[in-house]
């Protein structure tokens, strides 16, 4: 199982429109980042989760043409409004795009997007999706298992996903202010983890780069990786405050999780 990361930014993207400070203004590629996003795949499978609004480029840079299902954590537009850019991967199929999401979320992508849930939506040309509303219990796609892991975020319905198969784990939780207690088990030595950090300061609705760190010792994964970062954090300053277990996501980051270890390893 691999993960790929397509967007490891926060809701602007990073260079934010207008700033000028060094992190927008940096030569250095790995501070540039789109909307948070990752592509789950084994032989068999390729999962999408979130449709950022860079969902277009990340597929162009990534000869993105297909995959089996789109898993949504949450409805904030920085997940969402790339919806219909998933018709791409819509044209060549002839049954329609399976689509994993909380209630929440699912009701917010219908009233959004109705015409899309509609049952007279045959049209090839457009998206059909066949929704799925996972209410929080793990499901199957594929050969790899999910398993919704619910989290504190802003005042929406928010999940983290852990992904399963042939004996390896992936975390993923791009949005999060805090873990619940119930939820702590589900996330617990993984083969690899990314994790929101979205700022140094304290932030409502997001874990700071210290509170991710906290969580990920308790969490203990192979290889823990945060991701969902925000204008002020800058790549080479944060990948040496890490510690050695632990790296920042960039765009277009692969992941083997049979040997996560092996990204410590690319460490200055
Ligand atoms: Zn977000
Ligand atoms: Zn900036
Ligand atoms: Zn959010």
């Amino acid at each position: 199982m691999r993960v790929l990361f397509l967007g490891s930014g926060t809701s602007t993207g990073v260079p934010v429109i207008g700033c000028t400070c060094p992190v927008c203004t940096s030569d250095n590629p790995r501070n540039m980042r789109l909307r948070s996003s990752v592509l789950v795949r084994t032989e068999k499978t390729t999962l999408l989760v979130d449709s950022c609004p860079d969902l277009r480029m990340q597929a162009l840079r990534h000869n993105l043409t297909a995959i089996d299902a789109i898993i949504y954590t949450h409805e904030h537009l920085d997940h969402t409004a790339g919806f219909d850019e998933m018709r791409a991967f819509c044209w060549h199929r002839e049954d329609r795009l399976p689509l994993y999401a909380g209630s929440s979320c699912l009701a917010q992508l219908r009233r959004m997007f109705g015409w899309a849930f509609d049952e007279s939506n045959t049209y090839q040309g457009y998206i059909r999706p066949l929704a799925h509303d996972h209410a929080g219990k793990p499901f199957v796609v594929g050969d790899i298992e999910v398993t919704p892991v619910p989290v504190v975020h802003a005042t929406v319905e928010t999940f983290g996903y852990v992904f399963r198969a042939a004996g390896l784990s992936f975390g993923y939780v791009p949005d999060i202010a805090e873990l619940p207690e119930t939820s702590f088990p589900l996330l617990c030595g993984l083969d690899a983890l990314a994790m929101d950090g979205l700022c140094f300061p304290p932030h409502r609705t997001h874990l700071t780069i210290d509170q991710n760190v906290e969580l990920m010792r308790r969490l203990a994964p192979k290889l823990g990786l945060v991701t969902h970062c925000g204008h002020r954090v800058e790549y080479t300053q944060l990948q040496k405050y890490l510690p050695d277990f632990m790296i920042p996501a960039y765009d277009g980051l692969e992941i083997d999780c049979s040997m996560p270890e092996a990204e410590r390893e690319t460490r200055p």
